[in-house]
């Protein structure tokens, strides 16, 4: 790779990124309540796939199937003595996708680290030291796979979101992406508003601050604007497909379609964003759409 993502990075450079990993997979079979990690060794064709699909929809950045990827987390699929591995698996699925992937330039693996699923303490059992540990061992095992930088995404708490940050920090010099998902709209579970995680992940020395998941499309949008006048970090958004509605059986169905999340994609650059791409219930399609939109505003610059 001739360029290094940094120096994309801070040369200006508008990136796009991939789209959601748990709904696709769910539309393609993946079983409810069965961790999107163990598709990595019973449906690693589909993991592939969905990279190859990303890939041939215009995206520069795909993320690693680690969100969940935590030995804290993989307790929950039986995996947790194999943490190191179902990462560097995971680096290795995405980096076949990449050496199949042909036509739009360079692209970059980024290494998924999701929250632990635990509360620190006071507020759960988790301390922080073994929380730094936990996520230490990840973003290694990441970056021993061979990513080429760390997202670390839908976070709700600074307290997780910087021991999270420390413990990769200390294991790595890859550039590190910290976003914080809104889900109360234009707060966070433990109600952070963006303004103030935006300026704790600036003190952190993250390389890039962002916005992800939460809930509708203006929402979002919100958020990422506090963070503009917060920050003077390049922006990462990578919002849901809007609000989903739930049906009967408690199935989260995105109405919001690629022309509108595109329409949206635009906003986001006027905005500030640098790095755009789609959380929950953003397909190729909608990928797609948000990489026209980015390639509009190549044009135009
Ligand atoms: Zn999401």
């Amino acid at each position: 790779m001739s360029e290094s993502f940094r120096e994309a990075l801070v040369r200006g450079e508008i990136l796009v990124a991939d789209g959601a990993t748990g709904t696709n997979y769910q539309t393609r079979g993946l079983e409810r309540g069965l961790a999107p990690e163990q598709w990595l060794y019973q449906e690693p064709d589909q993991v592939v796939q969905l990279h190859r699909d990303f890939l041939q929809a215009g995206s520069n950045i795909i993320l690693t199937n680690t969100f969940g990827g935590t030995a804290l987390r993989l307790a929950h699929a039986g995996l947790e003595n194999d943490a190191a591995q179902v990462n560097q698996r995971a680096v290795q699925l995405a980096r076949r996708a990449r050496s199949s992937a042909t036509g739009n330039g360079r692209v970059w693996i980024a290494g998924s680290i999701g929250p632990s699923g635990q509360l620190l303490e006071p507020f759960g059992t988790l301390t922080r030291d073994d929380a730094v540990a936990q996520f230490g061992a990840q973003a290694r095992a990441l970056a021993d796979g061979g990513v080429d930088l760390l997202v670390i995404e839908t976070q709700f708490d600074l307290g997780e979101a910087t021991a999270a940050f420390e413990g990769a920090r200390a294991v790595t010099d890859l550039p590190i992406v910290v976003s914080f998902s809104f889900d109360m709209g234009t707060n966070t579970m433990m109600g952070l508003k963006a303004a103030q995680v935006a300026q704790e992940v600036t003190a952190l020395g993250a390389d890039m601050v962002g916005v992800n998941c939460g809930r509708s499309l203006e929402e979002n949008l919100i958020n990422l604007q506090e963070m503009r006048a917060a920050t003077h970090l390049p922006l990462w958004m990578k919002p849901n497909a809007g609000l989903p509605r739930m049906t009967d059986d408690d199935i989260a169905i995105y109405d919001v379609t690629p022309e509108q999340m595109g329409a949206a994609a635009a906003r986001w650059l006027e905005a500030g964003a640098q790095i755009v791409g789609g959380c929950c219930g953003t397909s190729p399609q909608h990928l797609q759409a948000i990489a026209q939109a980015v390639a509009r505003a190549r044009v135009k610059a």
